[in-house]
């Protein structure tokens, strides 16, 4: 069987009229001899809608429960789309993560998945039916059904297409493909054609939402190539391409992200010690840095765009468990990302835009700094005209075609 694996966002499924369109394109490449194997988001912002009535009904909803009511977007997706691609005369079969053998351990709301017994679904692919699974959802060892965390419905497609052994897996969304920065906020921003795995797993940690960290991880550690493309428009073929042994294009910087983020200090030993990022975890914050100088200061970045309780919870938590904390939390963290961020141009270029920023922190592919809120969008803009636009020397050219 020649199996890919399509995968289809939020905004793809929106409404009736998108699904049906959706169908036709799905028939389409089966039509083609390919066996397809589907995994949808919820529709639109189902998910975050379902996420606040929870929090109206109980502020701080138990984990078990919050992930039965999250993981019913993502059913009313598969069984519409299903019904969908029946209706255009192809037999179609929908999944939940339970159902797809998708085991996953007892992690309420960031589950893992553990491994993968793809034996109904690869049944239904032989019997050349097209099949749609639920993304972002699993069972745990307890049959307890879970959730992967949000946009958790990109690793479902990479854990599919590395189970099934499948050709191709495919991201379709909003946009045609990765972009040096966020095509919503800066108008000019330019696709990539190609960008390595490890590029695109610090884009996406640092707020480039078109691809999930988790899931780039884990194409990049089972060699799935990925292709991300457009789901709608005369766009939809050419995408961008992450595969092994991808370089990244022409550029020293590859992109530009954004992010909002709190920034939390104290002074003396880290609070909590090991504890500390177990808390943090539970409300679906995620530590993006934590840097302890041995024993005078201390400091954490947190991602808090996901939280699973209102912030004030999060922050009550923080004030209560770390003595002395200094929590701001308008902050907003930019970051540029490829080989050469630490060259001395692109350096100064970016501290020179960003010069009050609250805290500068570098890595061999990436420069952020942390800086107000709303400042973000207008820098962003203009770190992106300035120093992402940077083109390498000649030498620096031949030294990257010499490590492809
Ligand atoms: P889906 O619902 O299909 O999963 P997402 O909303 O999760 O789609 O991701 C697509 C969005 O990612 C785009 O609408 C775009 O605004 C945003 N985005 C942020 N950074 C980038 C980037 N560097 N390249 C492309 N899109 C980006
Ligand atoms: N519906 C889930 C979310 O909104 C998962 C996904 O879209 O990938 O996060
Ligand atoms: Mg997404």
């Amino acid at each position: 069987m020649r199996i890919i694996v399509q995968k289809y966002g939020g905004s793809s499924l929106a409404d009736t009229e998108k699904i049906k369109k959706i169908a036709q394109k799905i028939v389409h490449e089966r039509e083609q001899g390919f066996n397809v194997l589907v995994v949808v988001s919820a529709m639109g912002s189902t998910t975050n809608h379902l996420v606040e009535m929870a929090h109206e009904i109980n502020p701080d909803p138990a984990r078990r429960e919050l992930d039965m009511l999250v993981t019913v977007g993502e059913r009313i997706s598969m069984a519409l789309l299903s019904m969908a691609i029946q209706s255009l005369g192809h037999p179609a079969i929908s999944f939940t993560g339970s159902q797809s053998g998708i085991i996953t351990n007892a992690s309420h709301t960031h589950a893992r998945i553990i491994e993968i017994r793809p034996f109904r679904l690869l049944d239904e692919l032989e019997r050349g039916k097209i099949v749609i699974i639920a993304g972002f959802q699993g069972m745990s060892y307890n049959r307890e059904i879970t959730s992967l965390g949000r946009g958790g419905s990109d690793t479902t497609a990479v854990a599919m297409a590395a189970a099934l052994d499948a050709e191709r897996c495919d991201i379709y969304s909003d946009v045609d493909g990765v972009y040096s920065a966020d095509p919503r906020v800066v108008l000019s921003a330019r696709k990539l054609d190609k960008i390595s795995y490890e590029e695109m797993m610090l884009l996406a940690k640092h707020g480039a939402v078109v691809l999930n960290a988790d899931a780039v991880e884990f194409a990049r550690r089972r060699g799935i190539a990925l292709y991300t493309r457009a789901s709608f428009g005369k766009d939809a073929s050419g995408g961008t391409i992450i595969r092994r042994g991808q370089m990244t294009g022409d550029h020293v910087v590859s992109a530009v992200t954004h992010k909002n983020v709190w920034l939390v200090r104290w002074e003396g030993k880290a609070p909590g010690g090991p504890n500390l990022t177990a808390w943090t975890v539970e409300f679906g914050a995620t530590v993006d840095y934590l840097i302890q100088d041995s024993d005078s200061t201390g400091l954490m970045v947190l991602d808090t765009s996901n939280l699973v309780c209102p912030k004030e919870q999060l922050f009550d938590l923080l004030v209560k468990k770390v003595k002395n904390a200094g929590i701001i939390r308008d902050l907003a963290m930019i970051t540029v990302i490829g080989e050469g961020v630490l060259r001395p141009d692109v350096y100064e270029c970016f501290m020179k835009h960003a010069d009050d920023s609250v805290l500068t922190l570098a890595t061999p592919l990436s420069l952020s700094v942390l800086v107000n809120r709303d400042k973000s969008p207008d820098l962003l803009i203009a770190i992106h005209e300035n120093c992402v636009e940077i083109v390498p020397t000649p030498e620096e050219k031949i030294k990257k075609s010499e490590k492809i």
